[in-house]
């Protein structure tokens, strides 16, 4: 039987590369969304129309309830999950002054709660098979701190912290827990930049380039896969060398 993946935030940019990499690779393929229906259907049309597995599910990924009716439909079609990817995210750049208590909350709840519901709803599953892959999405700013990214940073740092906690606890259930953090990378999150902003931040990455979402796909893919089965509790950091 294929191994079955759950992707969060899966309609668009790091998600979506991640989804079609997967499908290509023989996974049953779980497409979770929040909101953008006809992006999300796009992609699921042209995974089905190639033949590959796919199920597309709508929740809130900072919504318990969302989140465990999600897991029990994937149970239902599939028996659960092997791969949990947690990608779901937003970012704001704010002065950290004019961050209020509801953007601060609005950050975790999806940044970092989002990564909380959607562990728990697939762990106890995991635990029962004795194997699980979970891959959780940081970012450069959560290992070295952003100006005027506070709270995307502070909850990027949280994520990172969780996967070498959760690493060492599951590690004797044979379950791997990493963590990708990013550099710039060219996708919806990264429009506001203007063409300077995007021309400075290539010219401080030796490789000169921002990166792709495929870049962020091939190494959750590898991680994913059996010759990582001895990797668990790293953080890794596709960046360019932009922070080495
Ligand atoms: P994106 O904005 O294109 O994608 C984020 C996705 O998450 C969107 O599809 C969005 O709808 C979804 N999402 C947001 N809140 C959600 C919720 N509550 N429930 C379900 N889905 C939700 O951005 P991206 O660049 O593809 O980002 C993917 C991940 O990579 C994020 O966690 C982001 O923080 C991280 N990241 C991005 C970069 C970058 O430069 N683009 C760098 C480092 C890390």
């Amino acid at each position: 039987m294929n191994n079955t993946v759950l992707i969060t935030g899966a309609s668009r940019g790091i998600g979506k590369a991640i989804a079609e990499l997967f499908a290509e690779n023989g996974y049953n393929v779980v497409i979770n969304y929040r909101s953008s229906d006809i992006k999300a259907n796009e992609l699921y049309n042209k995974l089905v129309r190639n033949n590959r597995s796919a199920m597309l599910i709508k929740a809130d990924v900072a919504v318990r309830e969302q989140v465990d009716e999600m897991y029990a439909k994937i149970k239902s079609a599939y028996g659960g999950v092997d791969v949990l990817i947690n990608n779901a995210g937003i970012a704001e750049q704010k002065l950290f002054t004019d961050v209020s208590e509801d953007d601060w909350d609005n950050m975790f709840d999806i940044n970092v709660k989002g990564m909380f519901n959607c562990t728990q709803a697939v762990l106890n599953d995991m635990i029962s098979n004795k194997y699980g892959k979970i891959i959780n999405i940081s970012s450069i700013w959560g290992l070295v701190g952003a100006s005027c990214e506070v709270a995307y940073a502070s909850s990027k740092a949280a994520v990172i912290g969780f996967t070498k906690s959760l690493a060492k606890e599951l590690g004797p259930s044979n379950i791997c827990v990493n963590c990708i953090a990013p550099g710039i990378i060219d996708t919806d999150m990264n429009a506001s930049l203007d063409d300077n902003a995007i021309k400075e931040l290539k010219e401080q990455t030796p490789l000169i380039r921002l990166g792709s979402p495929e870049d962020i796909a091939n190494l959750a893919l590898y991680l994913a896969s059996e010759k990582a089965n001895f990797i668990t509790g790293q953080i890794i950091s596709p960046n360019g060398g932009f922070v080495i």
